[in-house]
Parts: C-alpha cells; structure tokens; sequence
C-alpha cells in the first residue's frame, strides 16, 4: 500500500464537471451574505474513529478555505446528539431506548463520558484550524423554537410526514421521553398523537416501568421533543432556513457520505418541502468522504463493537481514546491535512477514500 501515490489523480465526478473549486458553487450566493457558518453533527456514542475525525476535519478545512477566500466571519457549529440512543431493551415483544444523557455509567451519563474525547479532539482541530466553533447539544437545541415549530408542524401532519420519514414503520419519530426515566418507544404508533383543538395536540409515552403520561403541546412553548434522524433532519433545514433568511448568514451542513443521495432527496428536500420551504431557501448540503476499508465496505463503528472485524488496523483508528496526548495531536493534524488537500482537490472530496492508503500518511 505505501507504494500507492497519496496524491494520485482521481477521476472527475458529478459538479467537479462544473467547478473547479467546492465553493464555485456558492459564490453568488456567498456574495451577498453576512456571515458563513458550516453545521456538522455527531452521535458520541463511543469514543470517537477515524470517520468521524474525518468529518469534523472536512467541516475545518472547508470553513478555513472559505474564510482565506471570502473577507467575512466564518463558525463551525457541531451538533452533539446527546438524544442519541445508549440503551435499548425489549420488553414484552416492545423496542424501547434510553437517551446517552440518560444512561450512566459508572456515575456519569454516557454523553458526558465521551463528550470529554470530542471536546479533546475538537480543541485541537479548532486550535490548528485558527476557527471558532460551538458545540450544540441536541438537549439544547431541541427548544430552539424554529426547531420546535417544525416538529410541531410534522405532528400536525403526522400521517403525511410518517410516510416520508418512515415509510416502513408504525409512526413518527418525533418521541415524548418518559418524565422519569426518560425511556423512549423507539417506534411510537401513530395513536400516540392526539388532536385536542385546532392549535393544541398532545403526545404520549408508554413507559415499560412508570406507564402512561402524555404532554399537550402548543405551537409557542417549545417543550423537549426527542427525534429519529429523518425528522430531524427536515426541522434542522427549517431551522436553519429560519436563520438564513433572519441574519442574512450563509450555511451549509457537512456530514458523512452516507446521506446524500435518497436520504437528502427523498427524505430531507422533499419533507421540507411539505413543510413549505423553497430548495433555494434551504442550507446547502456537503458530505464528507466515507472511509472504506480494503473490502470496499465503509468503516462502520458498529461492526467494530461486534467483533474482530478491524484486528489488521491500528486500534487508534476506531478509538481515538486510546492515544496519548502527542499522538493525538499528531493524529489530529495528519487527518486536518488530508481533509485540507480534499477540500482543496474537489475530484478527491467527492469520493470515498480507502483508510489503507492514508494510513501511511499519519505518522505517529
Ligand atoms: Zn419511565
């Protein structure tokens, strides 16, 4: 593998046909915009590995770029999804799932465990990168109140919004927690949705251990709501197009390779659309190279925690924790570059990237 050219030319791909640059795209709109802000997320829900690091690099380099090009503020906002799932259990044939902010784990919330290696990782990304950025918990911004209009607006169009989000399933996934242990029905039915008057709905639990409780909701009390992906994906661009045509900001979400395509078009456009949005008033949408292993499959954490899949990889690459203070920055700056050079080189941006041949570019 080391006598693999890391720089070897890639073939043109999809926009790369029309613009010589990622931001060739954007730069009418950037033009007459006040501020740039370049959104990423994440479920820590492990320790963070290379794919992630990945991203999170793109999200950098990307905003580095636009900030030497254009003469305006440019942040990074990362979504940490502390709502993600860190327990599941059946219980008479029922799915439920705590929230990682709600499991502990030898007395901490699993969220605040692997919360502390992002900040970690993220500190010195920012630091390298000269940028300013913020971490967002989902707890926080799920009463954003854009936010919460938007899930308020797919609950009153509950049947159309469960057959975009998930066509398959029993409901909606936009979930009331149990108020005192925050359990979660991962696959709530659609009765738990219930119509009290014009403006006025209420939603339901079913808790395996405390029962029934439900919560009215009004259009102007955001109150905290939990989300599955694709919901949250669609009030996310209502958000943010709120935002954009408020202060005038530029945005453009940046997360892994794996939701673009159908994801994007059939689950994030077309759902705001029913919500009322415009294409044009929507973020703009980049994703990160997906890092696939030898045998053409993506890196996948999951497979990871089931077994031995990774044994001819250096363990650092699916767990950040396991380095020491001078690796990872070595580590930190290594992907920072190679994220740089992708940026910068649209045909090697637009494609996944095999973890064999960049491994021989992280010296640590
Ligand atoms: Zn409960």
């Amino acid at each position: 593998m080391d006598s693999i050219d890391p720089n070897m030319k890639q073939p043109r791909v999809g926009v790369t046909h029309l613009v010589e640059s990622i931001e060739g795209l954007y730069a009418q709109a950037i033009k007459h915009s006040a501020r740039i802000e370049i959104v990423t997320s994440s479920q820590p829900n492990s320790s963070p590995h290379m794919g992630t690091v990945t991203t999170f690099s793109s999200a950098f380099a990307l905003a580095r770029n636009l900030r030497d090009k254009y003469d305006l503020p440019v942040s990074v906002v990362v979504d940490l999804l502390d709502n993600a799932p860190g327990r599941y259990e059946t219980i008479q044939g029922e799915q439920y799932q705590w929230m990682l902010k709600d499991v502990l784990d030898e007395g901490e919330s699993k969220y605040q465990r692997y919360l502390r290696l992002y900040e970690d990782m993220l500190e010195r990304i920012a630091r390298i990168s000269e940028l300013d950025y913020t971490i967002r918990p989902y707890s926080s911004y799920a009463l954003n109140s854009e936010f919460y209009r938007a899930l308020w607006l797919m609950l009153r169009e509950h049947q159309l919004f469960k057959s975009v989000t998930n066509p398959e399933g029993r409901g909606l996934h936009i979930r009331l927690p149990c108020p005192v242990c925050g359990s979660l029905e991962k696959d709530p039915p659609l009765s738990s949705i219930q119509r009290l008057g014009e403006d006025q709905f209420s939603l339901a639990v079913n808790c395996p251990i405390h029962g029934r409780s439900q919560q009215v909701l009004e259009p102007a009390v955001a109150a905290f709501l939990d989300t599955g992906t694709a919901p949250r994906e669609i009030a996310k661009n209502y958000q943010l197009a709120r935002q954009m045509q408020s202060d005038n900001s530029f945005v453009i979400m940046l997360d892994g390779m794996d939701w673009s395509g159908p994801w994007a078009a059939d689950i994030g456009a077309l759902g705001s659309d029913y919500l009322g949005l415009r294409q044009r008033d929507l973020p703009r949408k980049l994703y990160a190279p997906t890092l696939i292993t030898a045998d053409g499959a993506k890196l996948s954490k999951s497979l990871y925690v089931e077994g031995d899949r990774y044994h001819y990889l250096p363990e650092y690459v699916m767990n950040y924790g396991l380095l020491k203070n001078e690796a990872r920055e070595a580590y930190v700056q290594a992907v920072l570059a190679l994220a740089t050079s992708w940026v910068q080189d649209p045909p090697l941006f637009y494609q996944p990237q095999a973890v064999e041949r960049l491994l021989p570019l992280i010296k640590l």
